[in-house]
């Protein structure tokens, strides 16, 4: 038998992800394997097995390998733990280390959702409409379809023949698998890739040989397949939420998503537990899962409103990635309208006019088509120029995160890249990247932009975004903490590796350079020197450099960064937190945490005007730039450039092509004289 005791430093613990390339590892071997937590022990084979354990981020967990092939085993656990259990950047650093790891014991690291905008007031608006969170673009017309689960009632409680019993189970998965590649690969196709993740989680669920026993010992004992499953798939899924953590509950939500599939499939009822009119609506539901929002049938289903949910849920991200209009966290009052009521549903404003005037419904048509006929048009003239219609020029370009990203923002019309995340180089690794593993992504990405401008930021991480190899003692307020410029200044060695890196692939095209998180000039003066030094050392000319705006000291300073710097760009994202002190990724404060708030319109208006006084250009590369009632604004503000997710780009485009310079300009005044940003939402309705 082999052991070993490693202490998990994953930033979320041994949740979905790690724990699903741990199992995949373990179902390789032959050898029995099993992982210990304090009291709790479980099959390394079973993911529901391994979700119970609880193991957080600075748990002590032990590994007990036994059986023929218990070396090869283990060297490859110990391997995939080191290497960080396969984690995607997207849920940050993840990474187990062999012990002694003593100190490694605080708390839960988070989901980086991105920033999300809101209208939130439920002032000043016609009785019959009811403001949410806009989730996904569009307008949808139609009538309305309350979403209820027809409860599955099981009647047969035993079984006489268990074998028979066991063939109806297995065809019933077998069947939900089918639907669940089936759902997959729509998502793939969509591109919402971290979304069709969630299947495979499904997938494996389903495949839990744990989970399988279990039913099958039951069954055996004559309990029917259905009750047998149903239990099982309770029992286990209470187990997951009595942990307590967030991220646990989710995984709870999806064993009891996959069981109910299977269950539903079992006793023949409506495969979805609902059935849709046979005539399109709008679906009002508490809340959808992934697998519903994944599921809903493109030709009935126009949009949804839930009462519940979030803008960064995984059910607004597959909306938009399927272009389906929705509108979440709307109040537990929608789910009083009655079936069939005509509705207006607004993916832009975040609103739901429940029977609306004629007028209204001819106001939402012609809003409707305006909405249809420009992201159609969108995609047409992706490679145009964004100008207004009086002649008044915006930069659209891309916010990319890696070479694919790059290439696909050419193909969408993006006129350089505003912002290249370098942070997916050094997540998900033991090491850090070495300078010439950098200098080959950067340079090839820089040649995939064919001559136009790419800015890379420098590294932007710490605080909630641990690395490995980068001692950063656990904070109590990670965003208030030693993050980017911060972080790259107090340890040299890996910015200086970085900027050599960007300096040499800017030989290959026109690059320059961003520093993250700037919030006093002496970090900009540090910055900068150590980019003039290395570049005498490499006899490379000096690029041109920027800060970010995210920070309200920088946006306060902008007049004397102005006269220093090449350019700043701003990032909304983080300026709207610090200006409002809510944490972006605050599920109960999405719908105040708004971007469009008059404070931060000031700030970006204080900014460009300092910057357009000394000569400087100014860009926008938070969530805000894409955001169809802020563009108009920010335009109107004098920004200069929009970098925006590639999705965005060709409707970005388009929309600035619908605009008038001299009108967004009184746009931007009166947004900056309103008071609160439903105020200035409620001026920009669509
Ligand atoms: C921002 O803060 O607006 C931004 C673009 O940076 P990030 O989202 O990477 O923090
Ligand atoms: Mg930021």
């Amino acid at each position: 038998m082999k052991q070993l005791d490693v202490v998990i430093r994953n930033p979320t613990g041994l949740h979905a992800r790690p724990a699903k390339t741990f199992v995949n590892i373990a179902k390789q071997f032959k050898s029995d394997i099993r992982v210990l937590h304090g009291e709790k022990k479980a099959n390394a084979k079973s993911l529901i097995s391994m979700l119970t354990l609880g193991a957080e981020r600075g748990s002590q967990i032990s590994i007990l390998v036994d059986g023929e092939d218990e070396d090869a085993a283990m060297a490859e656990i110990e391997a995939a733990l080191a290497s960080g259990l396969g984690e995607g950047d997207q849920l940050g650093q993840a990474s187990a280390v062999q012990k002694p790891a003593p100190e490694s014991t605080d708390g839960k690291g988070q989901v980086q959702p991105a920033q999300a905008s809101a209208v939130q007031s439920r002032s000043a608006m016609p009785a019959n409409q009811i403001r949410g969170i806009p989730a996904a673009p569009g307008i949808a017309i139609g009538p309305v379809f309350q979403l209820k689960r027809s409860e599955i009632v099981i009647v047969d409680e035993s079984c006489d023949d268990p074998d028979e019993e066991l063939e109806r189970l297995k065809a019933a998965i077998e069947k939900a698998r089918g639907q669940l590649v089936l759902l997959r690969k729509q998502l793939l196709t969509s591109n919402a890739h971290s979304e069709a993740d969630i299947f495979d989680v499904h997938l494996e669920l389903l495949d839990d040989a744990e989970l399988l026993d279990a039913v099958l010992v039951k069954v055996q004992k004559k309990q029917s397949a259905a009750r047998a499953w149903q239990s099982t798939i309770e029992t286990r899924a209470q187990g997951i939420a009595a942990l307590n953590d967030p991220l646990l509950s989710a995984r709870a939500a999806d064993l009891h998503d996959v069981g109910y599939r299977v269950l539903r499939i079992l006793m023949g009822a409506d495969e979805q537990g609902f059935a849709l009119p046979d005539h399109p609506v709008i679906v009002i539901a508490q809340n959808l899962s992934p697998s519903d929002t994944a599921s809903l049938d493109r030709s009935r289903v126009l949009g949804f409103c839930t009462a519940a949910g979030g803008p960064t849920s995984h059910a607004a991200i597959i909306a938009r990635a399927l272009n389906l209009p929705a509108v979440v966290s709307a109040g537990a009052e929608i789910l009083a309208v009655d079936n069939a009521t005509q509705v207006v549903l607004n993916g832009i404003d975040g609103t739901l006019v429940i029977a609306p005037s004629e007028d209204v419904l001819e106001q939402s048509r012609q809003a409707q088509h305006r909405w249809q006929t420009l992201r159609s048009e969108a995609h047409k003239s992706a490679a145009q120029p964004a100008v207004t219609r009086d002649g008044h020029r915006v930069e659209v370009v891309a916010n990319i995160g890696g070479l694919e990203d790059a290439r696909k923002a050419v193909q969408m019309g993006a006129e350089g890249v505003g912002l290249l995340r370098t942070e997916f180089l050094f997540l998900d690794r033991a090491d850090a990247p070495s300078e010439h593993e950098q200098f080959e992504v950067y340079r090839d990405i820089v040649l995939a932009l064919n001559n136009q401008p790419v800015i890379v930021r420098t590294l932007d991480i710490g605080g909630d975004k641990p690395l490995l190899y980068v001692d950063v003692p656990h904070e109590e307020n990670p965003f208030l903490g030693e993050r980017g410029i911060r972080l790259c200044l107090a340890r040299p060695d890996l910015f200086r590796l970085q900027l050599r890196a960007i300096l040499r692939a800017a030989a290959y095209g026109p690059l320059r350079i961003m520093f993250p998180m700037v919030a006093d000039l002496s970090e900009w003066r540090a910055a900068r020197a150590l980019v003039e030094e290395l570049c005498r050392d490499l006899n490379a000319p000096l690029p041109e450099m920027g800060i970010m705006v995210e920070v309200p000291s920088a946006a306060l300073m902008a007049d004397a960064f102005a006269s220093q710097v090449d350019f700043f760009s701003i990032g909304t994202n983080d300026l709207t937190q610090y200006t409002l002190a809510m944490d972006r990724m605050h599920p109960k404060l999405a719908g105040k945490s708004d971007g469009l708030h008059p404070a931060v319109l000031r700030l970006i208006a204080r900014t460009v005007d300092a910057a357009h006084k000394a000569g400087k250009w100014v860009g926008i590369c938070g969530e805000l730039g894409a955001d169809p009632q802020a563009v108009p604004i920010l335009v109107g503000l004098g920004v200069d450039e929009l970098s925006v997710s590639v999705p965005a780009i060709p409707t970005v485009k388009a929309q600035i092509r619908s605009l008038d310079f001299p009108a967004s300009q009184s746009l931007a005044e009166q947004a900056l004289s309103c008071a609160v940003a439903p105020e200035v939402r409620a001026m920009m309705r669509v």
